[in-house]
């Protein structure tokens, strides 16, 4: 199951120990300065499910100084990746801190301590900054691709994007919503849908929820069911029993797998797709600008 919240504590790391200086004889060194604690964004929306093992996440103390005033080493920065959509709240406050929104964009959410200074007077350093925060994801994505299990969904965003979802030919072998990016737009595979997911069964609407947030929806048939419409109506259903306003998002319309038919599909003006036919995708992906 998708983990779309955490609580989590940062520190970075303390400054080190400044080395006393003797009034006389060799000169004691700086504390190295604590390591800093970045958070960057990361196209991997799975990535919340790290802190179910660990939630406390602290950068590396400054080593002491030493001897003939050499300044102790640094400590290492810390960074961890969150999928994007994902807030950070400070527990405390309640407000947002940051909202990771871009892939790759790097924020310095607890800074290291400064070293101690190495004087005849021992000085210790600072303390590395900590934050109590909380996670909160949201999905954002430009395009939802919706539709039955088995509907060539996964295969769909692996073809129009960077991701590597897993595909299969069977159901529920997307347990997780996956997400790509197609020439700077987010597309996002959004699984589980099923009649009576709205009521919890299957996936359930743990789905649904990220839904709410997409843009435009890709709804996918599989152009070789035998009832386009039953497929189609099974998933509005859906997604208007959790909420009416689905229904009323832009939708574009698919018939894929079209390779595995020969009589030409008709329906609701769908588009014909297929995963081995470079035209069809480039149309789609046309549709999509
Ligand atoms: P999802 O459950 O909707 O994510 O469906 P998948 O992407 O996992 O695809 C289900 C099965 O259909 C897999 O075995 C895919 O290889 C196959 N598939 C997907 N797209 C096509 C297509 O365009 N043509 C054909 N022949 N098979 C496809
Ligand atoms: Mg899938």
């Amino acid at each position: 199951m998708l983990i779309d919240t955490a609580e989590i504590t940062l520190r970075g790391g303390h400054g080190g120990a400044g080395m006393p200086k003797k009034v006389q004889g060799p000169d004691g060194g700086n504390g190295g300065r604590g390591g800093d604690v970045y958070l960057v964004g990361s196209s991997d929306l799975t990535l919340l499910n790290q802190f179910s093992e660990q939630d406390v996440f602290i950068a590396e103390n400054g080593a002491m100084g030493a001897r003939k005033n050499r300044t102790g080493k640094q400590g290492e920065d810390l960074t961890l990746y969150l999928p994007i959509g994902t807030s950070v709240i400070d527990k405390k406050t309640r407000e947002i801190i940051f909202e990771l929104d871009k892939v790759g964009q790097k924020i310095l959410v607890c800074k290291g301590g400064r070293g101690g200074w190495g004087k005849v007077e021992p000085d210790k350093g600072e303390v590395g900054e900590e934050k109590k925060v909380i996670l909160n994801l949201k999905l954002i994505a430009d395009f939802g691709l919706i539709g039955l299990p088995n509907a060539g969904k996964s295969s769909l965003l692996n073809e129009l994007t960077n991701a590597k979802a897993k595909t299969a030919n069977y159901a529920f072998t997307t347990l997780e919503p996956n997400l790509g990016v197609l020439e700077g737009r987010y597309l996002a595979d959004i699984p589980g849908l099923i009649e009576g997911a709205s009521n919890g069964k299957g996936l359930g609407i743990g789905f649904l929820k990220h839904i709410e947030k997409v843009k435009i929806l890709i709804h996918c048939i599989d152009a070789s069911s035998n009832d386009y419409e039953r497929d189609y109506q099974t998933i509005r259903n859906e997604l208007g029993k959790y909420n009416k306003n689905l229904l009323a998002k832009k939708e574009i319309v698919i018939l894929t797998k079209s390779d595995l038919v020969t009589t030409k599909p008709n329906f609701k003006h769908a588009l014909l797709v297929s995963i081995h036919d470079s035209q069809s995708l480039e149309k789609l992906k046309t549709l999509l600008h």
